[in-house]
């Protein structure tokens, strides 16, 4: 900074000469020709020279990932992690499969004395805020090594050679700080499998990063943790022995893992009695950790909000409300013919799921949140690892029963079916190329043959989707009465909890089959 504050001093200084010779030159009577002409030529040319070089330094791009540039790379103590293996709950397993690499970080001489060279890479994959970053922290916190945090776009320029020198920056302050953690996150930007068309620039990058793994010495205690969503589409070359050779997946949390996340997320909140932890763990089924971290801190601003001064579980279901369902609209302008289908669409899910035993209906509700007009909240009894076709089938009569209740009431449909039939055909076209659940056999179908044969294909996922609608319009004919009165019930009190459908349904008290 201090240079750069000297270097327009003298710019300055330079043209106010060269400034002062030309008005020399016009209005001699001021006196400035004591200065001599070869001074006068040199101060033009050295504030030249300054000119150029603040222009090209001002337009040269950092060579260094801005999260480590910015901040102040001689403190030490900056980097460091203070998270630890206590603030990462319910993955045991993978904490216990990192406890090697912790002991060889923090024993190396006993490895290294037996010829063991140090594991170089881990690389994390799995779905969004699972917990990738927090367990990275956390294992450069359990052995107080520099925390070295570079996501793969900082990576990725247009200038060819930048991409790579960055890769060299960090490693070198990887070296000069270790022990220490190199975190890559989104190592997909730079790290995807390279082909004939691919840009000079991204294979620069990923070549520099290969170059790196395999250049270490086996003296730095260096590891280098990558995480990523598409493990699928990494180069082979990242993934072999002695670069990224731990792949550990970190999925989204069980029911039991989901409470110990929440434990940890409502340590520091004053709860109330109502509040049972392994309750809201049940309807928090499919979410991740980074989501119950939300829910969390979303109810403990909720209670605020309420002027309370503990949290209470009725600001977790509307915590767990929001984060599922998007913001409650306030004063919704919606027409009443409108709500009417509204009421019937929603009725038609929240039934079809009931009959077929989908999940757990917990609200139906016409209250528009976020972009839906209503909503049907609905969670699995248990984590499912397993679903049989059957249950596929079932799950896509019920994300098409919606559409099918208006057809039935009204005998037209409307555009608010689509993202149930987003989610339907998504389901069916997995059914096909996936599971081998169609006509086509036992088989799964790779992306290239997808487009190679799409009209195969289609008429498979249609009668998929047909079978399915059938089955929920066949569904809803046999209970045009409980959808009417669901339909009603909505209509007066815009939403129905689980205790209240359970009553709708008693008092028609038909044995119900499911159809299929
Ligand atoms: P992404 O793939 O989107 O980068 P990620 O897998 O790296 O996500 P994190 O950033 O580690 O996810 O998690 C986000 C937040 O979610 C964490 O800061 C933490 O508050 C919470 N979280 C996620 N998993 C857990 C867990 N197992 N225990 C405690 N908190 C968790």
């Amino acid at each position: 900074m201090k240079r750069k504050k000297f270097l327009y001093l003298i710019l300055m200084l330079g043209l106010a000469i060269s400034t002062a010779a030309v008005f020399n030159r016009y209005y001699p009577s001021i006196g400035l020709n004591r200065i001599k002409t070869g001074y006068r030529y040199g101060f033009w040319f050295v504030s030249i020279i300054f000119l150029v070089y603040l222009i090209r330094s001002r337009s040269k791009p950092q060579l260094a990932p801005s999260i480590l540039s910015s901040e102040n790379m001689s403190n030490k103590d900056r980097n460091k992690s203070n998270v630890s293996f206590n603030d990462v709950a319910g993955l045991e397993e993978i904490k216990e499969e990192l406890q090697e690499t912790i002991d060889f970080i923090n024993n190396s001489t006993k490895y290294r004395k037996m010829g063991a060279t140090i594991p170089k890479g881990v690389l994390f994959y799995g779905p969004p805020g699972t917990g990738k970053t927090l367990l990275a922290k956390a294992v450069a916190g359990e052995t107080n090594s520099t925390f070295l945090y570079a996501s793969g776009s900082e990576f990725v320029e247009k200038y060819v050679g930048v991409g790579a020198k960055r890769v060299r920056t960090l490693f070198e302050k990887a070296k000069k700080e270790a022990p220490s953690i190199i975190f890559i996150d989104e190592i997909d930007a730079i790290g995807t499998k390279r082909n004939l068309e691919s840009n000079n620039e991204k294979d620069q990058t990923l070549n520099q990063l290969l170059v790196e793994m395999d250049g270490f010495n086996t003296d730095e205690t260096v590891i280098v943790i990558g995480a990523t969503n598409r493990l699928d589409l990494l180069d082979e070359a990242l993934l072999r022995p002695g670069r990224f050779d731990r792949h550990i997946y970190v999925g989204n949390p069980n029911m039991k893992a989901r409470e110990k996340i929440l434990e940890v997320h409502t340590k520091n909140k004053p709860l109330d009695n109502t509040v049972d932890i392994l309750n809201i763990a049940r309807k928090t089924h499919g979410l991740s950790g980074a989501d119950l971290a939300n829910i969390a801190n979303e109810a403990a601003i909720i209670a605020v909000r309420n002027n309370k001064n503990k949290v209470s579980i009725k600001h977790f279901d509307a915590a767990i409300e929001r984060v599922l369902a998007g913001l409650e609209i306030k004063n919704p302008t919606v027409l009443l013919k409108e709500k009417k289908t509204i009421s019937i669409h929603e009725a038609g899910h929240a039934l079809v799921s009931k009959v077929l035993k989908i999940d757990m209906v917990q609200k139906i509700s016409i209250i528009p949140r976020g972009q839906a007009l209503g909503y049907v909240l609905k969670f699995p009894e248990e984590d499912r690892y397993l679903l049989t076709q059957q249950e596929l089938m079932n799950k896509i009569s019920s994300f098409l029963a919606g559409r099918a209740a208006e057809e039935l009431i009204f005998n037209e449909v409307t555009t608010g079916a689509k993202d149930d039939l987003d989610k339907a055909t998504d389901l069916a076209r997995k059914m096909v190329c996936s599971y081998g659940m169609s006509s086509l056999g036992h088989m799964s179908i790779d992306e290239n043959h997808i487009n190679h044969n799409y009209e195969v294909l289609r008429i498979e996922i249609k009668n998929i989707l047909d079978k399915g609608y059938k089955n929920a319009l066949k569904i809803l004919k046999e209970n045009k009465d409980i959808l009417n009165h669901i339909s009603n019930t909505l209509m007066e009190e815009e939403t129905i909890d689980s205790k209240k459908l359970d009553e709708i349904f008693k008092i028609y008290e038909k044995p119900m089959d499911c159809v299929t």
